[in-house]
């Protein structure tokens, strides 16, 4: 056995306020397999980082979902939101279960197209959609969600050029009593502007309104604001139809459950401030039975996509070296970082150990391999001493980090998805040299010899 190398001894304290949750945990978090699968087999196959996603918890979490809205309304149909993750695996998954296409931009909504998905299976939202994907779209017959008084004047001239009425929803905004309000995406219904896109749809004589859209945040805590969001879309569109010809077929109340995923300021543990599904499902049915005449229910649609997805994603990381801080933590540098988890921004996640470590646990600050120094994937999480080369599990990561991640200095790793028999599939390989400067063109006088 060799000499252990040197280090110089050092006084650590610990602070007892570093958790208004309470002392920091004291355990070490141990996890050997995803869903029966070693992980250092995962990494001796995939190599590291390596992203894992479960298909059994995917499914079971869509069958649970499903289950809270339709058992109690009866005409429902969820969206898979592309940009939560739209690797075509996961998104065959979500629409094996059942699942149309939500998508917000044109990008979105050729691949949605490519993969075989209909127009009329397509929910088409967005901010901003370049007028020939508008034109694509109404002549498929996507569900257009229209976000701003101009997208209204784009339509129109499309249905002038295509020659047929084009059947469109509008998105809402209105106050759910949250701060921030997303006032930014459709038109406000207080301050009469929804009702003033309907005047306008109406005028034009050449858009058949027929769905009301709303996507009020994202990771919303709190169930309740889908019931005011529920009631206030089920008002407009009771006035709507009181004053114009058109009859509202759907409302989509868009995506924003949270998962169980510790949000950074929230100090409740995820299982007790994250509410159910039951609970989404109860506030969104209960104010359409509250607020809609008897037997005339339009079809509900979800938009759903972090809660289906969040906690059946992890990140495969190694500790590549190692060193003690000025300030008396410990610092770990992981192959993976904020490259990869762009949401380490917002939340606190699970950082669990392959193995048991010898050694007490102290303060560690956990960064990825970026020459950044926002690059970092903890400040301040309890850890045994780690060797190098040992591997941590991040979890839940499959909300947004396979679409936000970025190329800067790094390749972008393997995917994985272990399948409801406990195989694994290469859903996505490594990038290579190749994969980045594909699309680059060097001027022949830049050219060396
Ligand atoms: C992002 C988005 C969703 C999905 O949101 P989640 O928070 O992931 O559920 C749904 N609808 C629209 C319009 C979106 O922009």
């Amino acid at each position: 056995m060799g000499k252990k190398p040197y280090e110089s001894p050092t006084i650590i304290k610990i602070e007892s306020s570093m958790s208004k949750a309470g002392l920091p945990s004291m355990q070490q978090k141990i996890r050997k397999d995803i869903d029966g699968v070693d992980i250092h087999e995962l990494t001796d196959e995939y190599g590291s980082p390596l992203f894992v996603f479960s298909e059994r918890k995917m499914r079971a979490l869509y069958k649970e979902a499903y289950e809270a809205f339709s058992s109690r309304y009866p005409n429902v149909q969820f969206g898979w939101s592309y940009k939560t993750n739209y690797l075509q695996a996961i998104c065959s998954v979500f629409h094996q279960e059942g699942a149309i296409a939500e998508v917000v931009s044109e990008f979105e909504y050729e691949k949605a197209r490519k993969f075989g998905i209909e127009g009329k299976d397509i929910i088409y939202n967005g901010p901003y959609k370049p007028y020939d994907s508008l034109k694509i779209a109404a002549s498929e017959g996507a569900k257009i969600h229209i976000d701003t008084f101009d997208e209204i004047s784009d339509l129109e001239k499309v249905a002038d050029e295509l020659g047929m009425k084009i059947a469109v929803a509008i998105r809402l905004n209105m106050d759910i009593g949250m701060e921030p309000q997303w006032s930014r995406f459709g038109f406000n219904i207080e301050s009469g502007q929804a009702m003033d896109a309907v005047r306008r749809i109406e005028a034009g004589g050449k858009l058949d309104l027929n769905g009301l859209h709303s996507h009020i945040g994202t990771f919303m805590l709190d169930a309740n604001a889908y019931k005011m969001q529920t009631t206030k879309m089920v008002l407009l569109m009771k006035e709507i139809e009181a004053h114009t010809d058109y009859i509202i077929t759907y409302l989509d109340v868009g995506g924003g459950f949270a998962s169980k995923a510790h949000l950074k300021g929230v100090y409740q543990p995820p299982e007790i401030a994250v509410p159910s599904i039951d609970d989404y499902a109860e506030a969104i049915t209960s104010a359409l039975y509250e607020n809609l005449e008897h037997g005339n229910y339009p079809r509900l649609y979800l938009e759903t996509g972090r809660h289906l997805i969040d906690e059946a994603g992890y990140l495969i990381t190694t500790m590549t070296g190692t060193k003690r801080l000025p300030d008396g933590r410990r610092n770990y540098i992981m192959d993976a970082g904020v490259n990869l988890l762009y949401t380490a921004f917002w939340f606190k996640y699970d950082l669990e150990l392959t193995e048991r470590q010898d050694g007490m646990m102290e303060p560690a600050l956990v960064n990825g391999p970026l020459c950044m120094n926002i690059d970092v994937i903890d400040d301040s999480v309890m850890l045994p001493r780690l060797k190098r080369g040992s591997k941590m599990v991040i979890s839940p990561v499959g909300a947004y980090s396979v679409t936000q991640w970025m190329q800067f200095i790094r390749y972008r790793p393997s995917v994985v998805l272990i399948d409801m028999q406990g195989q694994t599939h290469l859903i996505r390989e490594t990038e290579e040299l190749q994969d980045v400067e594909a699309r680059e063109r060097l001027p022949e006088y830049l050219k060396h010899e």
